[in-house]
């Protein structure tokens, strides 16, 4: 007879994870400001780049993403050998903790940060070593640093920080990666950067070129809008660089995102200027709900984060009823992404109807 019990077992890793992701919300008829998602559409030529790399989809794709690693190495002056890409910058960051760390081994992140972070490390089997925010939302560099052990094979730094929009200055991160041991893996996940808007926030590429245990992570998700492309990219140094494409899932970036890719890279006045709106609109939106009596920080990114602690659930359950999705986490705060005009305008009046009730 077949006993169950020495059926198939998955690793006990898994356990830990969450079981099911939710379903797509019904997004009809609202605005969708809960996945930081970039309100525009692609940028100028990229949809007819993308169209016509559709019509080669009986084909594999280049699986060296040659074309685009060699316009992103152009792009940032680094050696091509230096960029992996990958199915989103969440596909890169999985294979490099499959590179660099196993059973046993830590991760240290600052929490909350990306929800990713955790359950990548537990996929790859480490352990997952999350280290709180200081109270406005920044990441308490001294406490990572302490956090670090002989375990510690990689550190997450993300900057700007989602879901609060805090940013590191220059300063402190280079402080930070002075002091972190030399075997240690720091990855700068910047897929928010080109938002950023404080002088002082340091480009990650810079501090990567004399430190070969840096590693930048960059996404097409946000600025460039192509987050239902799937693709993003790592910059890092020999041998994390090679490791990373040993552990990537075989010809992940399809043509069409490759090619919409180098297309986007070669619109950058256009993407600037996107770009410049929605931090306008961040300005907008921050000053807005200041002036409803809302405690919002600064933010650096293309979203706002309240810290309402309790009521954050109902507030996005408000907003949600009000035809603007936006992202709890429940008695925490709310994560808020910057739209088009109509979008924000509809969330601040949810916003100010749901402050006059409380
Ligand atoms: C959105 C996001 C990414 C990018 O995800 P993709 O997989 O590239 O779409 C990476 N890191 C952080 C912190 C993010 O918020």
């Amino acid at each position: 007879m077949i006993d169950r019990q020495q059926g198939p077992r998955p690793r006990p890793h898994l356990d830990t994870l969450p079981a099911h992701r939710p379903g797509r919300p019904d997004y009809a008829g609202s605005f969708v400001l809960s996945a930081n998602e970039n309100p525009y559409p692609p940028l100028p030529g990229v949809l007819e780049t993308a169209l016509a790399a559709a019509g080669g989809a009986n084909r594999y794709p280049d699986m060296a993403t040659g074309g685009l690693t060699a316009e992103l190495a152009r792009h940032f002056g680094v050696p091509g050998g230096h960029v992996v890409t990958g199915p989103g910058s969440v596909g890169v960051a999985q294979s490099l903790v499959l590179a660099m760390a196993g059973e046993g081994d830590e991760v240290v992140f600052a929490w909350r940060s990306f929800e990713a972070y955790p359950v990548l490390t537990r996929i790859g089997g480490a352990v997952p070593v999350p280290v709180p925010l200081t109270a406005d939302g920044a990441h308490d560099l001294d406490a990572m640093l302490a956090a670090v052990t002989d375990r510690t094979r990689v550190v997450f730094v993300c900057n700007p920080n989602n879901p609060t929009g805090a940013a590191l200055r220059r300063d402190e991160l280079v402080r930070f990666l002075d002091a972190v041991p030399a075997q240690v893996l720091v990855v700068l996940d910047e897929a928010y950067l080109e938002f950023a808007r404080d002088a002082e926030v340091p480009d990650g590429i810079d501090l990567y070129r004399d430190r070969p245990q840096v590693c930048v992570l960059r996404t097409f998700s946000k600025a460039y809008g192509l987050a239902g492309l799937r693709v993003g990219f790592a910059i890092a140094h020999e041998p994390v660089a090679t490791a990373l494409r040993k552990t990537a899932v075989p010809f992940g970036v399809s043509q069409l995102a490759q090619d919409a890719a180098v297309a986007s890279l070669c619109a950058e006045d256009a993407l600037l200027e996107r770009v410049e709106s929605l931090v306008g609109e961040r300005a907008r939106v921050t000053a807005a709900l200041r002036a409803q009596g809302w405690t919002v920080a600064g933010s650096q990114a293309n979203f706002v984060w309240l810290p309402l602690g309790g009521p954050s659930v109902d507030f996005a359950a408000a907003c949600a009823e009000a035809g603007v999705l936006v992202r709890a986490f429940a008695g925490e705060g709310v994560r808020v992404s910057i739209g088009e005009a109509r979008g924000n305008d509809a969330f601040l009046a949810a916003a100010e109807v749901f402050r006059k009730q409380i």
